[in-house]
């Protein structure tokens, strides 16, 4: 087998099918690691393009058509796919001009199977849980891990559970959960209550978890930087923006970097610029303190899907940001709320966490931190239609945070008239009242 886990921190190795997710000497958390030996990058390139016309499920998905890079299993006819992935590279040319870019890149992750990246990790994490025989799977979410979770077990066909904050996430994502008929608990606290709730029951009657914690979640959520060099015929762009909670996506970001960079498959790391809420920024407030040790908060933002003051990956984050010397930008409420709805008017939407990294990229460039010729690329995490409560309430000038109304910059009104063409022509084209 050339995969096994491995300790970030003590780098003692485990066996690639044992039920683990820290290190049993020093706790910490574990990757799956690879001797990957040295294929040819050129062949690669090819396999990985070529089997997107294959009608072979496992070539279909944008997740295991980079199989080589997620050497975990002996064989790929099992897989649990949705299709996943092959998610669109969008350039927004409105949007960077208001950014003062050149040219601004979204990557829409909104546009997998159940409507957030987290597809792209549950297609290995739930695989996996089939392999090692799993009669449950487990996650805490703050909603889209359990929307994801739900669909890929009720494919696999084994028993889901799913533990939220109770009154705290978007009704798209609770709706998706209940629908795909996973066990839905609502707690009564928040997500990092929930998430320490899971680790507690993980192991009891053979259930696994499936948080980003667990190692194999991560190895699928590889493939989204994958897939977005392969978009740009493998160059890098100077810079990839993208919203942080738990920070498994970025760990996730950080570790494909570094081992495409290691097969030869890219000639340089981009930047990677993280984003928090303000209201939920430990990881912010670690790096901007030096510091090396995250202090957990209580965190508090519109932005759900981001609403996390303990961190899970927090270390595998940290070292993303050294490996491709990154940084981590803050936003506020209102700055994501407007930034939402400026990409909206460029004809594309996605959920409020997905839009932070608008708002970051528009922060540092009224700080002079961006060049215009500098190649951005923001990834949108959550599809539009997740949360529509936001959405109409921040239109009808109702959004408010911590009691204060958030002023709509991007405001567009609903209109009513009476079903008359004499009362819709004034409306629409009398001009000169
Ligand atoms: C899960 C999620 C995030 C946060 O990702 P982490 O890996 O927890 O840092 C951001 N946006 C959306 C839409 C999400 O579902
Ligand atoms: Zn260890």
């Amino acid at each position: 087998m050339p995969a096994h886990l491995e300790c970030i921190t003590c780098h003692k190795q485990f066996p690639i099918n044992q039920v683990l997710y820290q290190c049993s000497q020093c706790n910490d958390l574990l990757d799956v690691a690879y001797t990957f030996g040295s294929p040819d990058p050129k062949r690669l390139k090819v396999d990985f393009l070529n089997r997107k016309l294959s009608p072979v499920p496992q070539d279909q998905s944008g997740v295991w058509r980079f199989r080589e890079l997620l050497p975990f299993l002996d064989r790929f006819d099992s897989v649990i796919s949705l299709r996943e992935g092959n998610t669109p590279l969008w350039e927004v040319p409105r949007v960077a001009r208001e950014a003062g870019l050149q040219h601004l890149a979204v990557k829409h992750q909104g546009m997998n199977p159940t409507g957030s990246f987290k597809d792209n990790g549950m297609t290995t994490a739930i695989t996996q849980a089939k392999l090692l025989g799993a009669r449950t799977v487990l996650c805490a979410s703050t909603g889209n891990t359990s929307a994801s979770m739900a669909a890929y077990a009720a494919r696999a066909d084994i028993r889901a559970v799913v533990l939220i904050p109770e009154g705290q996430i978007a009704r798209g994502k609770l709706a998706q959960a209940i629908d795909y008929g996973a066990t839905v608990v609502q707690i009564q606290g928040n997500f990092d209550h929930a998430m320490q709730l899971v680790r507690e029951l993980s192991g009891e009657g053979g259930a696994y978890l499936l948080n980003s914690i667990n190692p194999f979640r991560i190895e699928g959520q590889k493939t989204i930087v994958i897939e977005l060099m392969e978009q740009r015929g493998w160059r890098p762009p100077d810079r990839i923006v993208l919203p942080a909670g738990n920070l498994g996506n970025c760990s996730a970001f950080g570790k494909a970097l570094r081992e495409m960079f290691d097969l030869k498959l890219i000639s340089r790391l981009p930047k990677l610029t993280l984003v928090q809420a303000a209201g939920a920024n430990p990881f912010a407030q670690m790096i901007r303190s030096g510091s090396r040790n995250l202090i957990p908060m209580q965190a508090d933002t519109l932005a759900t899907a981001i609403k996390i003051g303990s961190p899970v990956s927090w270390k595998k984050a940290l070292r993303a940001l050294e490996w491709t010397h990154g940084d981590v930008v803050e936003v506020t409420e209102g700055e994501i709320a407007d930034s939402r709805a400026l990409l909206a008017r460029d004809g594309v939407g996605c959920e409020p966490a997905s839009a932070s990294t608008l708002a970051a990229i528009l922060k540092l460039s009224r700080e002079k931190k961006l060049m215009f010729s500098e190649e951005v690329v923001a990834i949108l995490t959550g599809h539009h239609l997740k949360d529509p409560e936001y959405i109409l309430e921040y239109h009808e000038g109702k959004l408010s945070h911590k009691g204060a109304i958030i002023p709509a910059r991007y405001q567009n009104s609903l209109h009513t008239v009476a079903a008359e063409s004499q009362a819709l022509k004034k409306l629409l084209f009398d001009h000169d009242k």
